[in-house]
């Protein structure tokens, strides 16, 4: 004999019927409404939808009177009803018109009721509506009555995320779901945007809700848990894993959370109450995640990440789905949405479609913005929240400048912003006509534009931007998307390659700069405290001369009789610069042994980018051919703040006093000792920063391609020589320096330079 259901699987069971009936969706509706009435032994049941205008309007109820119906509305936080969508929390009262917050509504007939539970329709955290059942007696709704409230809230979110119940939404509101948001992040590029979100890890699409054998959903989930637990434990025994690292502890929270007993009970007892395995995971993380966005304490906050990713596996494994976004087709203009990428990640998406990246993380100078900006794409970050929001097919706008990203942009937006692109086409069209133009200021200064790059991919660009060569090749982007080490046949193919391309332009080629926030998935690092400031970049080649050497012949090889520049980065004491270049004077000897033919011309270039060698460049410059400043780190390092996190960099402005005297400091000895000098950090690609270092005598400036054409602009529009003369005034001693940047925006403006 069957057991007889009852309860919230008997509910469960019969909205599931009630779903596959052919019914017009305010009587499909009703007749859920009324089911959970029924079921609940409840006099009243009342469902309200969160409208798009903040409004929470009555959709369905038995028991208070029908007109009332699309008629009520409590804004959020007004009465029970708001208090519980605001809160996102379950509310249960004995006597609910006694409750300060109760708002009476006439039009409702809701007077005699007093016990009252209401709970949140979740979805992703966020509140979609409300659902509340309430008696005319006095009566104490249970856990377990609120828990089956709960389960149904479930289903009726997803009904309205599928737009089930669209046609009964008045013309001109929407519901909130799809309500245009704005995130008010960072800009990392210039550039605008207009496209469809694609998530990067996508949510897991739950189609099947209702279980129809609990007991099988039971071990479903039993069975998936398992191969997580397994699968995480695997990934920690992996003999890459280093203990400490960051990947490592990250896996260590979910394996502590895998095992809760807590976690695991709510999951079970949401089978219990009839959901299927995937609903259930679904479920318990909407509360959680609901519980978690409201906490102020931001370790919480960051917890919830690891709960979301961790609820995410359980799901792929439930539902068998394992892939990211990188393997699907992406749409036309995809703007990728993520927490937070690699430039690995980033390079595995086709570029050809790829618009934009937001992020929730990350930093201007952090590797993926490089990359990003390297590939033309436009990216922000710091958009707080927005994977959770965004659902992927969204219409999105992402505006570099300001660092702003519209979410599902009203029509009117749209059409602003494609008035906008039309007219930065405009402007690109015009930047390409100053493509040949000599980049010289109006009084006589000649100022060499040059590009960052660091993919083979991005060399094209040379000829529609007219920069005169690549002021810095990062190599070890190519090292960053490899799986495994590029052999020394590989690296001489690319160098080649990368000659080839550039066209007889110069390319200055950076040694391997690895380590900080450039990992190398197959190369063990040990772990360290402050990694920025650990066994990194030239350090770590000196101690591996094999991987360094195996560099070295490649470029030299891949010369071919021609010029080669080797600039060595993160130089912080002279005698490291040179013993990189006696490897590279040991590998030239190699290599005209072999029979090879030497380069034309060898020139070694060291980085300053390190403070300290900032008191020793009486040492370094003699030994130098070149010398290039990365101001990404050396300004890092002055200001002891991480370029990657923005809430710490942002507080101290490159250009102000301490930080441009640092760089004045180093053009006044660059020129005294007669050796070129370029800058190469991200600053030389903003046009305010841009002015100020040649303000302070460098005219080499080195930026990633989409920047040289408004720079090239402000050059032609510029007279320099007044403004070198004020910003020498305003470094000088006893001299403040707060208005250093006014004082360059004055400049610009008086010029009608466009900044
Ligand atoms: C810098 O530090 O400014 C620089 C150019 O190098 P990277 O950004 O690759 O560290
Ligand atoms: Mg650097």
């Amino acid at each position: 004999m069957a057991t007889a259901i009852s309860g919230p699987r008997l509910l469960l069971r019969q909205l599931r019927e009630t779903m596959a009936e052919p019914l017009a969706s305010q009587d499909r509706l009703d007749k859920i409404i009324n089911l959970i009435a029924v079921n609940m032994q409840a006099d009243v049941c009342s469902f309200y939808v969160l409208r798009d205008d903040g409004a929470l309007e009555l959709f369905a109820t038995y028991g208070l009177k029908p007109e009332s119906v699309h008629l009520t509305t409590l804004r959020l936080g007004e009465g029970l009803v708001g208090l519980i969508a605001a809160q996102a929390e379950p509310l249960r009262l004995e006597d609910a018109p006694s409750h300060p917050a109760f708002a009476y509504r006439p039009e409702t007939g809701e007077d005699p009721f007093r016990a009252f539970l209401g709970v949140p329709v979740l979805r992703a955290g966020q509140t979609l509506g409300v659902l509340v059942v309430q008696n005319r007696d006095h009566r104490v709704y249970g856990e377990d009555e609120t828990e089956a409230l709960l389960t149904t809230a479930t289903i009726l979110a997803e009904m309205i995320a599928t737009s089930e119940f669209d046609a009964l939404i008045k013309p001109g509101q929407d519901i909130d779901l799809r309500r245009p948001r704005t995130f008010t992040g960072v800009g990392f590029t210039d550039g605008i945007a207009l496209g469809q979100v694609v998530l990067h890890d996508p949510r897991v699409v739950v189609v099947n809700f209702i279980a129809e054998d609990t007991a099988e959903e039971t071990r479903r989930l039993e069975a998936a848990l398992a191969t997580m637990r397994l699968s995480i434990d695997d990934m920690l025994s992996h003999g890459d894993m280093v203990s400490g690292t960051e990947h490592r502890d990250i896996l260590e929270t979910y394996r502590m959370f895998a095992n809760d007993r807590g976690w695991v009970d709510r999951l079970e007892e949401a089978i219990a109450n009839g959901l299927t395995a995937e609903a259930a995971v679904e479920r318990v993380q909407n509360d959680t995640r609901a519980r978690m966005l409201r906490s102020t304490d931001p370790y919480i906050r960051d917890r919830l990440h690891d709960f979301d990713d961790l609820a995410n596996r359980l799901l792929r494994v439930l539902t068998g789905d394992g892939t990211t976004s990188s393997t699907r087709e992406l749409p036309e203009n995809a703007v990728l949405v993520a927490r937070n990428m690699g430039p690995a990640e980033l390079l595995e998406y086709d570029r050809t479609r790829l618009r934009a990246i937001v992020l929730e993380e990350g930093g201007a100078t952090a590797h993926v913005a490089i990359v990003a900006r390297s590939l033309g794409m436009v990216a922000v970050g710091q958009a707080e929240n927005i994977v959770s929001i965004a659902e992927n097919g969204d219409d999105i706008i992402v505006d570099g400048p300001t660092g702003t990203v519209y979410l599902r942009p009203t029509p009117e937006l749209q059409q602003t912003y494609v008035d906008k692109v039309r007219l930065s086409a405009k402007r690109r069209a015009h930047y390409l006509e100053l493509k040949d133009k000599p980049s010289i200021t109006k009084d006589g200064v000649a100022i060499t534009l040059l590009h960052n790059s660091g993919l083979v991919a991005d060399l094209p660009m040379l000829a529609d931007t007219g920069a005169e060569g690549v002021g810095l090749f990062r190599t070890e982007l190519q090292f960053m998307i490899a799986s495994k080490l590029p052999r020394v046949g590989e690296q001489i193919a690319l160098y080649r390659e990368a000659i080839r391309l550039s066209e007889g332009r110069p390319i200055v080629f950076r040694l391997l700069d690895i380590g900080g926030d450039k990992v190398i998935p197959y190369l063990r690092a040990a772990p360290e405290e402050n990694p920025a400031m650990g066994f990194r970049s030239l350090r770590l080649a000196l101690d591996r001369p094999g991987l360094l050497r195996t560099q070295i012949r490649a470029l030299l090889t891949a010369a071919d009789g021609g010029p080669m520049k080797i600039l060595v980065p993160m130089v912080t004491e002279t005698w490291e610069f040179v013993e990189a270049k006696r490897v590279v004077k040991l590998e030239l000897e190699r290599l005209i042994r072999s029979g090879q033919t030497p380069p034309s011309t060898l020139e070694i270039g060291a980085m300053i980018e390190v403070p300290s060698l900032l008191f020793e460049l009486d040492h370094v410059l003699p030994e130098a051919d070149f010398v290039s400043i990365g101001s990404n780190d050396l300004i890092m390092f002055l200001n002891a703040a991480d370029r990657a996190n923005t809430r710490v960099s942002k507080a101290y402005d490159p250009i102000a006093l301490p930080r441009l005297r640092a760089l004045r400091h180093i053009v006044d000895m660059a020129k005294r000792y007669g050796v070129p000098i370029t800058m190469c950090g991200e600053l030389a690609g903003r046009t305010i920063e841009a002015l100020a270092l040649m303000a302070i005598g460098m005219t080499r400036l080195s930026m990633s391609p989409p920047a040289i054409g408004p720079i090239k602009e402000m050059v032609l529009g510029l007279e320099l020589k007044p403004i070198q003369a004020a910003v020498a005034a305003a470094l000088g001693e006893g001299q403040s320096g707060v208005g250093i940047r006014d004082l360059l925006l004055d400049w610009a403006e008086q010029q009608g330079l466009a900044i």
